[in-house]
C-alpha cells in the first residue's frame, strides 16, 4: 500500500498579509473586546465607591469607636469590603478573563462569628482584597478616561457618517464623506481595543495575585481534597464490592449446605446437578469481577498496560463479530449485523485490548436487545479519528442514567431487574482502557428504539512493508 506524502506548501504573500490583517482585525469581532471595554468603562464610578464607603466607613467607625455604633460601622465596614472584593473577583473573572484563585478556602470546622472574624482579618488575602479596592481607584481614574479617550473618537468617526447615510440615504455625493472618516474610525477602534486588551489582560494578573488565595496555598488545599476524594471513592469501592459479594457467595453456600444434608434430605440426582450449574456459574462470576477489580485497580495506580500500534480495524471487527454471532444467533435469536468497513482503515491501538472493549460492547447490546432485534458493527473516518460504532435496536437508555452508565458499578433499573449478570463495571474498564489507547469511548441513546456506543481511536498511518 502507498503512503501519501504529506503536502507542504510556502504560503504566498498575499496570504501572509491577509492572515496579518485578519490578526490585527480580529479584535473587533471578539467578544472579549467589549467585554474589557465594560470593566475599563466602569472602573472609575466602581473604584470612586469603594474609596468613599471604605474610607468613609473606617474613619467614621474608628472616630467613633468608643461607643457600641462605631464597632457596628467598623463590622459594616469590613463586610462590605469583602463583598466588594467577591464582586471584584468575579467581574475580573467575566470581563478580562482572568484566572482567579477562590478568596478563601473553606474551613475544616464550624466556627462561631467572633472565631470568623478573626480568622477573616489574619488572612493575608483580607488586607491584599482591600489594597485592590484602594488602588482600583486610581486605576479607574486612568482606564475610564483612556477607553473614553480611545473609543469616543473612533466610535465619532464610524457613527456620524452612519447616521448621515441612514437619515438620508446613500447618496453619491454624500458617500465619500460618509466613508472617509469611517475608514480611520475602524483603525481608530481597532488599535484601541488592542492597547485595551492589552491593559485589561495586565491589571487581570494584578487582580489574580491580589485576589485569590496564594497558588500555594490552593495547591495545598486541592491534595487534600483530592484525598479525601479519594478515600471516599475507597469507601464507596469496599461498600460495592460487600454489596456485590453478598449474594452470589450466599447463592453457593445455600447450594453447597444443600448437596451436604443427610443423605435421606438430599435433592434428588437432577436437582443436585442444577444446583452444581449453578454454583459453578456463581463462581465464575465471582471470579470475573476479581479480575474486574484488579483491572481497576491497576487503572487507578497508572499501570494499566496498553501498548498501542498501528491496527488494522476491520479485520479486528470480523473477527470480534464471528466470535459473537453464535451467542446473537443461538443464545439471544439477534441478527448481528456488519458494515463493510473502508479497506486500509488504521488506527492506533493495542489490538487485544480493543478486541477486549469491542467484545464488551457487542455482548451488551446482544444482551439487552430483545429476540429479533438487530445489533450492527460499523467502521467510519472522521479527519485524523477512526470511529468503530455499535449499534443496537434494544431497550436504549434513559437520560439520567445515560450520565451514569460509564461509572462503576453503574445499573439501570431494567438491567438489575433482569439480572443481566454484570456488576456494571464493564463499560467503566472499557472507558479506561479506550482512554489509555489515547481514544474516547461515548454512547448515545433513545429510549425503546436503541443505543450506539462510539470508540474513537487516533488515525495510524500503515506500517511500511
Ligand atoms: P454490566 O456488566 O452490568 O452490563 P456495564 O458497565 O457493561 O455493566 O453497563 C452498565 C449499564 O449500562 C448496564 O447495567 C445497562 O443498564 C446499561 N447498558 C450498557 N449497554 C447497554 C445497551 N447496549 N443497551 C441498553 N443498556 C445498556
Amino acid at each position: 500500500m502507498e503512503t501519501a506524502e504529506p503536502a507542504t506548501s510556502v504560503p504566498s504573500t498575499q496570504e501572509v498579509t491577509a492572515e496579518r490583517l485578519k490578526r490585527f482585525f480580529h479584535v473587533l469581532w471578539e467578544p472579549r473586546s467589549y467585554l474589557t471595554a465594560v470593566y475599563f468603562l466602569t472602573a472609575f464610578p466602581l473604584g470612586l465607591t469603594y474609596f468613599v464607603v471604605l474610607v468613609l466607613g473606617s474613619m467614621v467607625g474608628a472616630v467613633t469607636s468608643i461607643v457600641v455604633v462605631g464597632i457596628l460601622i467598623l463590622l459594616v465596614t469590613i463586610a462590605a469590603a469583602w463583598l466588594f472584593a467577591v464582586f471584584e473577583r468575579e467581574l475580573a473573572i467575566w470581563l478580562l478573563n482572568a484566572k482567579i484563585p477562590p478568596l478563601s478556602l473553606p474551613e475544616d470546622e464550624i466556627l462561631t462569628p467572633w472565631q470568623l472574624l478573626r480568622r477573616h482579618l489574619q488572612r493575608p488575602t483580607t488586607w491584599r482584597s482591600l489594597a485592590f479596592l484602594l488602588v482600583k481607584l486610581p486605576f479607574g481614574l486612568f482606564a475610564t478616561w483612556l477607553a473614553i479617550a480611545m473609543l469616543g473618537p473612533s466610535l465619532f468617526g464610524i457613527l456620524l457618517p452612519l447616521g448621515d447615510l441612514l437619515s438620508y440615504g446613500p447618496r453619491p455625493e454624500t458617500l465619500g464623506a460618509a466613508i472617509l472618516p469611517g475608514i480611520p474610525g475602524v483603525l481608530g477602534l481597532t488599535v484601541s481595543f488592542h492597547v485595551l486588551n492589552y491593559v485589561g489582560k495586565l491589571w487581570g494578573r494584578f487582580a489574580a495575585d491580589m485576589l485569590g488565595v496564594s497558588a500555594e496555598q490552593h495547591q495545598v488545599w486541592e491534595a487534600k481534597r483530592r484525598a479525601e476524594l479519594a478515600d471516599q471513592s475507597r469507601r464507596e469501592l469496599i461498600m460495592n464490592v460487600s454489596h456485590e459479594l453478598r449474594t452470589p457467595i450466599a447463592t453457593i453456600q445455600a447450594h453447597l449446605d444443600s448437596l451436604l444434608l443427610p443423605a435421606p434430605d438430599r435433592p434428588e440426582a437432577d436437582e443436585v446437578e442444577r444446583r452444581l450449574r449453578v454454583t459453578a456459574r456463581e463462581t465464575r462470576r465471582l471470579s470475573d469481577l476479581i479480575e474486574d477489580l484488579l483491572m481497576l485497580a491497576r487503572a487507578d495506580a497508572h499501570e494499566l498496560k496498553v501498548t498501542t500500534r498501528a491496527v488494522e480495524v476491520a479485520p479486528l471487527v470480523d473477527q470480534v463479530a464471528q466470535s459473537m454471532t453464535p451467542l446473537a444467533k443461538q443464545e439471544r435469536r439477534v441478527t448481528l449485523n456488519k458494515d463493510e468497513a473502508p479497506a486500509g482503515t488504521w488506527a492506533m491501538a493495542d489490538p487485544d485490548r480493543l478486541a477486549q472493549v469491542l467484545t464488551n460492547l457487542v455482548r451488551n447490546a446482544i444482551n439487552y436487545t430483545p429476540e429479533g432485534g438487530v445489533v450492527s458493527l460499523h467502521v467510519a473516518e472522521a479527519g485524523d479519528r477512526v470511529q468503530i460504532g455499535v449499534a443496537d435496536t434494544g431497550i436504549g437508555i434513559e437520560p439520567d442514567d445515560l450520565a451514569h452508565i460509564f461509572e462503576r458499578f453503574y445499573r439501570t433499573d431494567s438491567s438489575r431487574a433482569r439480572n443481566s449478570g454484570g456488576f456494571g463495571l464493564g463499560l467503566s474498564i472499557a472507558r479506561e482502557l479506550v482512554e489509555a489507547m489515547g481514544g474516547t469511548l461515548t454512547a448515545s441513546s433513545q429510549p425503546g428504539l436503541g443505543s450506539t456506543f462510539w470508540i474513537t481511536l487516533n488515525e495510524a498511518a500503515p506500517p511500511q512493508a
